[in-house]
Formats: structure tokens, sequence, C-alpha cells
């Protein structure tokens, strides 16, 4: 199993985005601040989408311009079309990720489009990113199963996986968008796509609806994903599912992670402080359980095994 996981911080942008509060630019980027001061080296800042669909994402260029630079942290811009690709590139962001939708149903929905035409987006969209010298990774949703369509099959995945490596991605990511997969799911799938496309680095996108996300985070770890998709809080919903909880909580994973050993590079007192400020800037009270419990030992604890020598 890898000692080492990459934690790409998704609040600001999934995490937020089903939100009812609508967050103001300066929030949004103090929550970002206060990831990359946790160590978060990787970031979903926004999505250059259609601000009517999305509102949460209204300011995205702003955000994009202010994000705090000169950390050796790497912000990502969701895109789903050209015009998206150049406001992302005009803000300053360092990476694409584009979203395909593994069922047609779905990804009519999400997109307006036929998944062939999405597909031929993402190929514009790779060839624009190239040219612009940023690097452009591919999700494709829905990979463990559709809120219409219902059970996803493996091929499905393993060909539409097939079909986007043409274009030259740094990464494709298998999404769990409405938390549906068990850990045997996601080893099933990830292999896969592992076996089809040797040395291509693999990202999970997990949601924690089912209450599966954490045990499905270590499958797809021991599967041979590279990085994971988190939330702090595990803030978040999905439009989809409307009962459904966030991404899988940022500070959860990397509890349970640092236990086993995994290096993520984050701290997690950080977190857990973020996680209980962005609940209040929120107004809810973030489904993740850590920053609830505490981490353990509990930091007092440490103090007095240092102290006792
Ligand atoms: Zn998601």
């Amino acid at each position: 199993m890898a000692k080492t996981v990459e934690i790409v911080e998704v609040s600001p942008r999934d995490g937020i985005q089903n939100e009812k509060t609508l967050l103001p630019t300066e929030i949004k980027l103090e929550l970002i601040e206060r990831a990359v001061a946790a160590g978060v080296r990787r970031l979903e800042a926004t999505s250059f989408v259609n601000p009517k669909r999305v509102p949460q994402m209204a300011d995205a260029d702003e955000v994009a311009r202010r994000l705090p630079r000169g950390t050796g942290a790497r912000y990502v811009g969701l895109v789903l079309n050209p015009r998206g690709f150049e406001r992302a590139r005009a803000a300053g962001i360092d990476e694409i990720n584009f979203v395909i939708v593994a069922t047609e149903t779905f990804n009519r929905r999400n997109q307006g489009v036929a998944v062939g035409e999405t597909l031929a987006a993402w190929h514009e969209i790779a060839a624009l990113t190239r040219q612009a010298g940023m690097r452009a990774g591919v999700t494709i949703g829905a990979s463990f199963g559709c809120p219409f369509e219902g059970e996803v099959p493996v091929e499905r995945v393993v060909t539409l996986a097939r079909q986007l490596a043409e274009a030259g991605p740094h990464e494709i990511a298998l999404a769990d968008t409405i938390g549906a997969a068990a850990p045997s799911d996601i080893r099933r799938k990830i292999e896969a796509v592992r076996d089809a496309l040797p040395g291509m680095p693999l990202r999970c996108h997990l949601h924690n609806t089912r209450n599966t996300g954490l045990a499905n985070a270590v499958a797809a770890i021991e599967a041979g994903a590279v990085s994971l998709d988190s939330s702090i809080g595990g803030v978040g919903g999905c439009p989809f599912a409307p009962a459904a909880t966030g991404n899988i909580p940022t500070e959860d994973l990397v509890y349970m992670l640092d236990r086993m050993g995994i290096e993520t590079g984050l701290d997690l007192d950080g977190l857990i402080e973020t996680a209980a400020w962005l609940g209040r800037q929120l107004a809810i009270s973030p489904p993740g359980m850590l920053h609830r419990a505490g981490r353990f030992p509990p930091p007092a604890a440490d103090a007095q095994v240092s102290a006792a020598g």
C-alpha cells in the first residue's frame, strides 16, 4: 500500500456549491488560505460555469485572481466548455478539471448534451490547455452509480477512460458522485482502469452519502489511486440526492490515514479548526465527525507524554 497520498481539497468548489448560504468572496478566500496554511498543496478553487446555474460560483474569476500565491499550492478550476477554459486561463488558474458523466441521462442533465458531444468538448479543452502550457485532468462523474440509470458497468467506465486518455490528460479521476459505491466496487473499477491505462495517475472523488466514504478511500488507495478529493468538514451535498451529505471530510480522512502511517502532509489541528469555522460561516454543523470528537490521542495527552519524557 502507498506510503503517501495526495489530498485535493475541494471544499471551495464541490463543498460549498450546493450549500444554501452564499459565501462572500472574502470568506471563500479565507477558506482557501486556511486550507493552504494547514498544508493543502492542491485545491479545487472554483468552477467557471454559468453563474445562473451555480450561483455560489458567480465570483469564480475574482476568487481565482486573488488566490494566495507563493505557497507552493496549485489551484484547479472546473471547466466544462471553451468559454469556461478561457475564463480560467485569463484568471491565472494552474490546472483544469473537466467533467464528463458516465451515463447519457445524467450527462445530459448536468452538461445539457450527449456524452459524445462532451467527449468532443474534452478533446478541444485538452488541446487548448496544452497550448496554454497548463495541465488538464478529467473526472468521470457517476462512475459508480447513476441516479437516473442505476448501475454503471465496469466496461462503460473503462471505455470512457480510454477515449478520454487519447487527449493526453495528466490524470483521470473516477467520481462516486452520488455516494453509491462500496469498497469492492471502488477496487474493481480503479483496477480495471489502471490495467487499461498503465502509468496514468488516478484520482478518486468520493461522497459520503451512504456512509461508505472512508472505507472507499482505503479501497481506492489499495487499488492504486494516488490522489483523493475531500472537503473540510465534509460539507456539501448533491443536487441529485437531496438528503445527501457532502464529500468525504478532509480531517476525518487525514486522521485515519495518519494512523495508518500514510503521509498526506496536512495538519490535523488546522483542518479541525477550519471545519468548525466553516460550519459557522455556513450556519450548519458540518457532517464530518473529527471536529466534534477531537483527535486521539488528544493534544493535551501528547503534551503530558512529552512532559513525562
Ligand atoms: Zn462531487
